[in-house]
């Protein structure tokens, strides 16, 4: 028997390691030790749960437990065969126990692929991913296929970059592949810094390797010789990880010189960012690896032409890269069997807010926004009403009830106001003041903005200002015109994505929930 005890940041912080520790005393004392194996996964994805542990072959989902849990599920259940029922997930809709997984509504409705391997091996060994089959698709593209072909199933594949522009993958690797240079790079953007948005942080914690998988592949298409990781300081559990794992692909052959024999050299370096948002904005990534101060430049030119120190470049996020190794080694017909017809395969959600299942989350493109909220997230606690969901974190913007029929898709997601963005998707119930949400993603992108151009330095400090002002029941009436004026001339004047979407969840909260706005300027509250 395998227990899969879930190590990821969310158990970790709810006490996953005592759980783990005294598993293995307890194992030990009973000397089951030949029979039962004990393994730390990357994060299970049902956060909400945590501590959680699967027990394999089985699948038997235990949740919430405690270190004083572990002797009866061992005598009961490892050795007498029965689970411990108390210890089961309990379904908040039928108030029964599901002792399966596979059962539990919040996977049940999944399609993992760039999360393939979460909660099933441990992150800290190359050869549970090699199992999986790990590096076959970076094999395949090495000895089987050219740059060419490598490139042609992945535009074949429809991957839109999953960082949240959603620009096709494969195309940009064809600019990088066809510019001129001696010398090219492969990025990993790691700097998540949307408030609610985990999701790069849970994959490089469950799967390192499968990110450093689609580097060497990416390198093979390009010709790179060197990446880089631009991962959050904060992260330290993904970034440890992420060592073990080089570590590990370097001594296997996997990474470094001469690759499978192939005479392909590639090597990857981790580089920690200090938090800033704004560095997560690609031209402002490459200037902080450079040493520089992380501020975005205009483009042109592009970074497939001059990017890390002006030699063509590719940034990938790591959802994205996440997905490559299977690509390949499925081929691009299979990735874009799944999605709708502009928006291929699935994507990854970070959901968290007033939503029952707290977690991460992968479905297909096109499942309804509904779906994933009341079958996947288990709705709403506290028998409120769902008020909004905030798509795209501070870029984004929030859809009401009218719209939860929208599909996940890049464009009909557009369409209603918000954006794909990377996948943090805030849920809020009916108690959710929407003026003061929008003044907490205000407060936020103000004061990560770099300060560059003048629109987003200033003109996100005075939308902030009215905000505070209509939320301290100072506002006027005139104070909306001024607020969408504003936004306008942000969202025109702004060199980078951060001031260009500033404004958004304003925007969207005025689109939507203007009578709030009002209430708090007629009734002063
Ligand atoms: Fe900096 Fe804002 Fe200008 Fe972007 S839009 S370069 S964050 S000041």
């Amino acid at each position: 028997r395998h227990l899969l005890i879930c190590g990821g940041t969310g158990c970790h912080a709810t006490g996953s390691i005592a759980v783990k520790d005294v598993l293995n005393q307890e194992i030990e004392k009973r000397g089951l030790g030949e029979k039962i194996k004990v393994v730390e996964t990357g994060c299970n994805g049902f956060c909400a749960m945590g501590p959680l542990m699967v027990v394999h072959p089985d699948g038997t989902f235990y949740q919430k437990l405690k270190a004083d849990d572990i002797p009866k599920v061992i005598e009961e259940h490892l050795i007498n065969g029965k689970p411990v029922e108390k210890l089961l997930y309990k379904d908040p809709a039928s108030k029964k126990r599901i002792p399966l997984q596979n059962d539990i509504p919040f996977f049940a409705h999944q399609m993992p692929r760039a999360l393939r391997n979460k909660g099933l091996i441990d992150p800290e060994s190359i050869d549970d991913y090699i199992a999986r089959d790990g590096y076959q698709g970076v094999h395949k593209a090495l000895t089987e296929m050219t740059p060419e072909q490598v490139i042609e199933q992945m535009k074949i594949s429809g991957l839109r970059g999953r960082g949240g522009a959603g620009f096709p993958t494969g195309m940009k690797w064809d600019f990088a592949s066809k510019s001129p240079g001696d010398v090219k790079y492969v990025l990993c953007n790691a700097d998540e810094g949307d408030p609610g948005a985990f999701m790069d942080r849970s994959i490089l914690e469950a799967d390192p390797h499968a990110v450093l998988e689609g580097m060497v592949i990416a390198a093979r298409a390009i010709g790179a010789t060197q990446g880089y990781i631009y991962a959050r300081t904060e992260y330290p559990l993904a970034i440890k990880r992420l060592e073990i794992a080089i570590r590990q692909a370097k001594e296997y052959g996997l990474l470094g010189q001469d690759i499978f024999g192939t005479g392909i050299d590639f090597d990857i370096d981790i580089y920690q960012g200090a938090g800033a948002f704004v560095c997560g904005e690609e031209t402002a990534l490459m200037r902080s690896i450079e040493g520089k101060r992380g501020m975005p430049r205009p483009r042109p030119p592009f970074p497939a032409h001059k990017g890390l120190w002006e030699k063509p470049t590719i940034l990938n996020n790591v959802e994205s890269l996440a997905n490559v190794a299977q690509i390949i080694l499925n081929g691009g017909e299979w990735y874009a069997s799944v999605g709708t017809e502009k928006s291929k395969g699935t994507k990854v959600f970070a959901m968290s807010g007033d939503i029952n299942n707290i977690g991460l989350v992968e479905v297909p493109m096109g499942t309804p926004l509904r779906t994933l909220i009341y079958d996947v997230g288990g709705g709403i606690p506290n028998k409120r009403k769902f008020k909004a969901v905030q798509l795209g974190g501070p870029s984004g913007g929030c859809i009401p009830e009218q719209h939860l029929d929208t599909l996940v898709d890049y464009e009909e997601i557009a369409k209603v106001g918000a954006i794909m963005g990377s996948g943090g998707l805030i849920v809020m119930d009916d108690h959710t003041c929407m003026v003061d949400m929008a003044r907490f993603f205000m407060d936020f992108i103000q004061d990560e903005s770099c300060g560059k151009c003048t629109p987003c330095r200033e003109g996100t400090k005075r939308l902030l200002e009215i905000l505070e002002k209509i939320c301290d029941g100072r506002g006027e009436p005139e104070d909306l015109d001024t607020l969408e004026e504003l936004s306008e001339t942000i969202k025109e004047g702004s060199l980078c994505g951060l001031g260009q979407t500033a404004p958004n969840p304003v925007l969207s909260t005025l689109r939507y929930f203007r009578d709030e706005y009002l209430a708090h300027i007629y009734d002063k509250k």
